[in-house]
């Protein structure tokens, strides 16, 4: 058995904030045997792999606690459930997990797919059918007719190709529970609230408080965890009521939620990324910007950032997760964006945000104790990077100085194969964004009388 010594100047190692200085970590079949100081480590024996890391930054890989990879990369909610098939869908989730892998994410969880996707993905991973990463499966996400994922009308519902399963009863949902549990999921996603207001502006929570409770002890009882979409006060009161392992966005909660969400140890990942991608990538050609759908993202996070931040001091604890899988969002590119927002948005140290997307968002994966820290007995899993994300935290979004990826012990292919993307998602049948009345083309200079 040979073993790989790593030298570090510095390393991240993900137990705490502080990083340490000269130290090595040895690998012994994928796993940690020492974390320590240099000086005081094994002697490399005849045989043994050494490193020296040089100047570069070492640190846990990063965990991406909200990466969807049934969606390939679409462009609406039609590309997502309509036009590809379950076997399509799988190659594709197959080859972009792969492209989260090179990005640094050898952690993912996926709170939401269709059919057995990310189970499949996972399973193939881990039997060494493909390199990719370390990946917390889901299934299609329980969906009420006020939940985010019902975003069809009523007479289309939700067939089972589709990303949401529907549930219109308890009896349902517990059903449907069941199912994927025994399919092998990891955790279950539940939409906990979607577009849907009172007159007053409140956001309208898709479940009640009873039912919200009886799904989450049946996931847990199942030995799964529970992840939530919710952007509203309501939703996110019944979520952390009921134990929910993993709150997304929370935008929209109050100092009441905060309260709730620390008695039950929630952790919450709001997902910047994805809003704040919106806000300053799209194009005046953009859907996004004709609906207003982006200046609602720019106010979703001004009013977000406040209350996130009042979290955050009171001491909940934050992953990062990106909402990968969107057009906006395209998979290996925008993972570590989150970290940049937590610092800009919310006032975190550098040094907390990695954490935050290494050793909190581990716990977010099965056997997560396992994960997120590089120690003894813990799978070997880090990244070298040219430059310190303590000092720049966007180093971390810089292909170029990502210098190597490891899972297990194991350097990963960082080279990616390109691929067309025409041909990967973007199948909507949408022909025309403008509506050519004679006023109109005449206004264009294309026609007149
Ligand atoms: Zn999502």
């Amino acid at each position: 058995m040979t073993a790989l010594h790593l030298k570090c100047q510095t390393l991240f190692d993900g137990t705490g904030l502080e990083t340490r200085q000269q130290q090595t970590l040895v690998v012994e079949n994928g796993l940690l045997s020492y974390v320590g100081p240099t000086a005081t480590a094994p002697q490399p024996q005849p045989g043994d792999t050494q490193v020296d890391a040089g100047d570069n930054f070492v640190m846990p890989g990063l965990v991406d606690v909200h990466t969807h990879l049934a969606f390939g990369n679409a462009q609406s909610e039609e590309d997502i459930d309509l036009w590809t098939s379950d076997e399509f869908r799988a190659l594709r989730g197959m080859f972009f997990a792969q492209h989260v892998l090179a990005a640094g994410v050898t952690s993912m969880v996926c709170p939401g797919d269709s059919g057995q996707l990310s189970i499949a993905v996972r399973n193939a991973i881990t039997a060494g059918l493909f390199e990719g990463p370390r990946i917390a499966a889901s299934s299609r996400v329980i969906t009420n007719r006020q939940s985010l994922n019902d975003w069809f009308p009523s007479r289309v519902g939700a067939p089972e190709y589709f990303t949401a399963q529907l549930v219109t009863s308890r009896s349902d949902a517990l059903a449907e529970i069941r199912k994927q549990a025994k399919d092998g999921v990891d955790l279950i996603k539940i939409a906990m609230d979607g577009t849907h207001r009172r007159p007053n502006g409140d956001i309208i929570a898709a479940f009640t408080a009873d039912e919200t409770r009886e799904m989450v002890e049946e996931a847990h009882r199942l030995g799964c965890k529970v992840a939530t979409h919710a952007y509203g006060r309501e939703a996110v009161m019944y979520a952390a009521r009921a134990g929910v392992d993993l709150v997304f966005h929370a935008f929209y909660m109050d100092d009441a939620c905060i309260e709730a969400l620390l008695d039950a140890g929630s952790i919450l990942a709001p997902t910047m990324t994805f809003p704040q991608n919106t806000v300053d990538f799209c194009q005046p050609h953009d859907p996004a910007i004709s609906t207003g759908y982006a200046g609602y993202c720019a106010r979703t996070l001004e009013v977000g950032s406040a209350v996130l931040k009042r979290a955050k001091a009171a001491g909940v604890p934050f992953a990062c997760g990106s909402d990968s899988g969107f057009a906006v969002t395209p998979y290996g590119e925008w993972h570590a964006r989150e970290l940049e927002l937590l610092v800009t948005r919310l006032g975190f140290t550098p040094a907390e945000a990695l954490y935050a997307a290494t050793a909190v968002g581990a716990r977010c994966m099965p056997r997560g104790e396992t994960l997120g820290s590089l120690e003894a007995g813990k799978p070997a899993d880090f990244l070298l990077l040219d430059g310190s994300p303590l000092h720049d935290i966007r180093i971390l979004q810089d292909r170029s100085r990502l210098k190597a990826v490891y899972k297990a012990g194991q350097p990963v292919r960082m080279d990616r194969s390109p691929y067309n993307p025409k041909q990967v998602s973007d199948f909507n049948s949408l022909k025309w964004t403008d509506l050519y009345t004679r006023d109109r083309v005449a206004q264009l200079g294309k026609w007149a009388l």
